[in-house]
């Protein structure tokens, strides 16, 4: 059944040694079931944070949860005595801590079944069916859906953030819970359910967490923008799109190729600005977005702040939006080329690439097509090429050894009209081309 790494079972032994029960809980029993790796051991124990700490010198302890952490190579344990909780306040914090005599209630005190079993070395504990769950690909709350939200709206999140990271279904009376304590998530703080959208989002179902968001009306709390997209209409005469902007935006997230979960929430959130461009002429029936691009623009930039992501992160969503409409033409100039590297920014060239892949087949599209890998080459063969002066394969020196200048201004001159024929084409970035360049009679007398 579950094989525990050594370093685990000497730890657990310490604690029978000195009579104290000793379990494995939570994620980690879950993923051993599961077959998938684990470095995140949580631990439950009879042991008080101040018996835990007399068994390991090393160990420290600086939560409010009493849970003690014992560093062990790689890794940090995490120790905690068996806890339950009552009196919830405000759909967030427990009022008080009790600990509780029994593994069992410890384990009624945790979100799901499949969440909520635990294992002593030999036997597992799973008084709610739990590993029964898990073979039936099924998320499910421990004890009355209804009650368990009411206590703490993040496991709304949760529920679905476990779902899409484990492939798994949602049970039927969570779903309806879910549904009817939808709005609790307005009472978490911003930044833990930006940690779970992200985790969805990051997760191998990102998709399918989505549209349980949007299904279940979470949705609505977390992302209203994105909300609003489902009753855009986009089929139109001439048009190759066939869904509406939200359903595109979720068909895209579902086939961008991007593992970056910021790349993936911009491929989500690229079409936001749709709803308040929508047009519909009234003869022909043609419907069109302009500039919806430059709204997006700025929604994402409030919804970056909303849910208080990093400067760096916002700073990508933002540009990923705003030039999501880049055109691939074969008759792009270098120039044009260039520009466009040097908005979007070489580090985020491949998330732009991403969200187009994404883009395309979320509307019915093939993945690519010639002129977007001809795009794709040009810009590999344009980067090739100097951005700077100081990108040149001369330098000042090489400058004044070859006209056998002194240090001055002339010198700085010359290599800006070089770099200017490099920039036009007219001369390979090559030593030996550039050189013979400025040794060209008349080239470099600067006026
Ligand atoms: P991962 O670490 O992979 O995100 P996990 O299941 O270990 O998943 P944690 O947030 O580390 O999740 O929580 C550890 C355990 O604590 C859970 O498995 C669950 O038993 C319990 N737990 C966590 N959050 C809650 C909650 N909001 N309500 C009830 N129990 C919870
Ligand atoms: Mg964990």
């Amino acid at each position: 059944m579950i094989k525990l790494p050594s370093s685990i079972s000497r730890l657990m032994q310490v604690f029978r040694d000195h009579r104290y029960q000793i379990y494995v809980v939570g994620g980690a029993v879950r993923d051993a079931l599961l077959d998938l790796a684990s470095d995140n051991w949580d631990f439950a124990t009879s042991a008080t944070p101040e018996q835990i700490q007399q068994l390991f010198p090393d160990s420290f302890y600086h939560n409010q949860y009493g849970t003690v952490s014992v560093p062990s190579q790689k890794l940090i344990f995490e120790i905690t005595p068996f806890r339950q909780e009552s009196d919830y306040r405000d759909a967030r914090h427990p009022r008080q801590i009790r600990w509780a005599k029994t593994i069992e209630q410890d384990l009624s005190r945790r979100d799901f079944t499949v969440n909520a079993m635990a294992f002593d070395g030999k036997t597992l504990v799973d008084p709610w069916h739990g590993a029964d769950h898990l073979r039936e690909k099924k998320i499910k709350t421990v004890g009355d859906p209804f009650q368990r939200f009411r206590e703490d709206g993040l496991r709304l999140m949760r529920a679905v953030r476990l779902a899409a990271q484990l492939g798994f279904f949602i049970e039927e009376s969570t779903r309806q819970a879910i549904r009817d304590n939808a709005q609790l998530i307005e009472k978490i703080s911003a930044e833990r359910v930006r940690d779970e959208l992200m985790k969805i989002i990051a997760s191998p179902h990102p998709a399918d967490g989505v549209l349980f968001l949007h299904n279940t009306g979470l949705l609505h709390y977390i992302l209203p923008e994105l909300e609003a997209c489902f009753s855009v209409p986009q089929k139109s005469p001439k048009r190759h799109h066939i869904f509406d902007v939200g359903t595109h935006a979720v068909m895209a997230l579902k086939h961008c190729p991007s593992a970056d979960p910021v790349t993936r929430l911009a491929t989500l959130l690229h079409d936001i600005g749709k709803v308040q461009t929508f047009r519909k002429d009234a003869k022909t029936g043609l419907i069109t977005f302009y500039n919806h691009e430059v709204v997006g623009t700025r929604l994402v930039e409030k919804i970056a702040q909303r849910l208080k992501f990093s400067n760096q992160d916002k700073a990508k969503l933002v540009t990923l939006v705003k030039y999501h409409q880049f055109t691939v033409t074969e008759v792009a100039t270098d120039k044009a080329i260039r520009r466009f590297i040097r908005q979007v920014g070489k580090e985020n060239l491949n998330a732009m690439l991403d969200l187009r892949t994404g883009d395309r087949i979320g509307s019915g599209a093939k993945p690519t097509s010639w002129r977007l890998e001809l795009f794709k080459k040009r810009l590999v063969e344009v980067q090739k090429e100097p951005f700077k002066v100081t990108d040149l394969k001369i330098n000042g020196h090489d400058v004044m050894e070859t006209l056998r200048l002194s240090p001055g201004p002339a010198v700085g001159q010359i290599l800006a009209k070089v770099f200017a024929r490099v920039v036009d084409g007219q001369v390979k970035n090559q030593k030996p081309d550039l050189i013979k360049l400025i040794k060209q009679p008349g080239f470099s007398t600067v006026h």
